[in-house]
């Protein structure tokens, strides 16, 4: 009898779809692999979208997160421009928009999210900035805007500030939150930034609520508690919204995101798995769910998720990092930013191999890098060791970190 494996398919070819055909590829599967996703473009990285790539756009300077000899494996098929729009989990069989019908032995769900929609008269006038066609039609506003209004002061709203100022326009930033990148950053880095930003010129306004937008012949008039701004592009950049239309309803979480073990696998379900933005897997650092949108998650999670396919059961949780890039400083966040927490500076926070550290109960939960990113993994070591370090030694500079880790 001759056995026919049911292929292996991943929804979504972007950074964790495309992490996990490059593992399961790297770990020997032989299998065959079907990586589906609904945008035209081959796997590329998203953090340029809002940084070096909006500067100056060109497609052909997108970085490509799959090798050509993996996307020609001979396992290996790539549907690209279709989405899937309906799983049918008892018959393993996924359908796309285009009406075809996929069958599968395991599957990964890795659809990210989409630019959150803004929920007020006129928040469709918006544009959003989550993919490589939202940078092209982006980039090309900027080309003849004057002036730009973000609404949301966090990291994608704060980089598209920075990509918009080097180009010579205005740029009027809307944070409904006391201070920018709130979530993420504490007092002292977050008052630090708004200030750089400041300087180079952009308007930060906090604490404000936009009520509608409307248009003007070819302009834009947002309307806020604070009165009325003018722009030629309003950007929302307050978040995302996770792509779960086609997850099993009952593996949802809390986060809004699909529901897994730290293998990746979904609550309740054989064989299948989700990955990066889309994912609230459990960490058991923090003994919870997470819903992590960043960069190394998306990186990380789909090669343990490999390895499991491939028969070596692997796990994956790790202390949360991001960075960004800023008016040429590079920031890097290891941790979550809680209130309760108490800030120690290391040197002057800002200041070219500073960092800004927080404790809770003189535990060490976390950190703001000011580029110095040398320090990143001895911070995490720290962190993950919730390590007990005297204040004094932690914001002494002459100490090394990595003598304290
Ligand atoms: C502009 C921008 C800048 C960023 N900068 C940073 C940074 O500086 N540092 C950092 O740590 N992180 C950054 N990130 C976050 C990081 O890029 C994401 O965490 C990462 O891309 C998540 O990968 P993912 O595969 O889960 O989702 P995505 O990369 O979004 O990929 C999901 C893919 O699935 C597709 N899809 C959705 N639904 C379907 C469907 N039904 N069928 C088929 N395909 C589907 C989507 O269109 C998309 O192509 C940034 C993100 C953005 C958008």
């Amino acid at each position: 009898m001759v056995h026919v494996q049911r292929p292996i398919l991943i929804v979504g070819a972007g950074q964790a779809g495309a992490r996990s055909l490059r593992a399961l590829i790297d770990e020997g599967v032989t299998a065959p692999i079907i990586l589906a996703g609904d945008e035209p473009h081959e796997p590329y990285d998203r953090p340029p979208l809002s940084k070096d790539l909006l500067k100056a756009f060109n497609p052909k300077n997108a970085d490509p997160l799959c090798p050509a000899e993996v996307l020609a494996a001979p396992n290996v098929e790539i549907k690209l421009g279709d989405p899937v729009t309906a799983i049918d989990y008892e018959a393993r069989v996924a359908t796309t928009a285009a009406g075809e019908t996929i069958d599968f032995g395991s599957l990964i769900i890795a659809t990210g999210g989409r630019s959150r929609a803004l929920p007020v008269p006129g928040g469709d006038l918006c544009i959003g900035l989550r993919n490589m066609d939202d940078c092209a039609r982006l980039s090309q506003e900027l080309d003849t805007a004057k002036r730009i209004v973000v609404i949301g002061g966090g990291v994608i709203g704060l980089e598209v500030a920075d990509a918009a100022r080097a180009r010579g326009i205005d740029v009027t930033v809307l944070e409904a939150g006391p201070r920018v990148m709130g979530r993420i950053l504490p007092p002292t880095a977050s008052h630090w930034l708004a200030k750089r930003h400041q300087a180079n010129g952009t308007d930060i306004r906090t604490g404000i609520t936009v009520n509608r937008i409307d248009k003007i012949d070819a302009h834009y008039a947002v309307e806020t508690d604070q009165g009325l701004f003018e722009a030629d592009i309003v950007l929302a950049a307050i978040g995302m919204t996770p792509n779960t239309e086609i997850a099993p309803t009952d593996a949802l979480g809390p986060g809004g995101g699909i529901l897994t073990d730290t293998s990746g696998r979904i609550a309740g379900y054989d064989n299948l798995y989700a990955a990066g933005d889309v994912a609230e897997s459990f960490n058991p650092h923090f003994g919870a769910h997470l819903r992590l949108e960043t960069w190394r998650n998306a990186d990380r999670q789909p090669q343990a998720i490999a390895r499991t396919i491939a028969g070596n059961p692997a796990e994956y949780a790790e202390i949360p990092w991001m960075w960004t890039d800023q008016l040429g400083h590079n920031l890097q966040v290891v941790g979550f930013w809680t209130d309760t927490s108490e800030e120690v500076p290391r040197g002057v926070p800002g200041e070219h191999g500073s960092s800004l550290f927080w404790t809770c109960d003189g535990v060490i939960k976390g950190g703001v890098l000011f580029d110095n990113g040398r320090d990143r993994r001895f911070l995490e070591t720290l962190v993950q060791n919730k390590a007990v370090v005297p204040t004094e030694s932690l914001a002494d500079p002459e100490l090394r970190l990595k003598k304290l880790a």
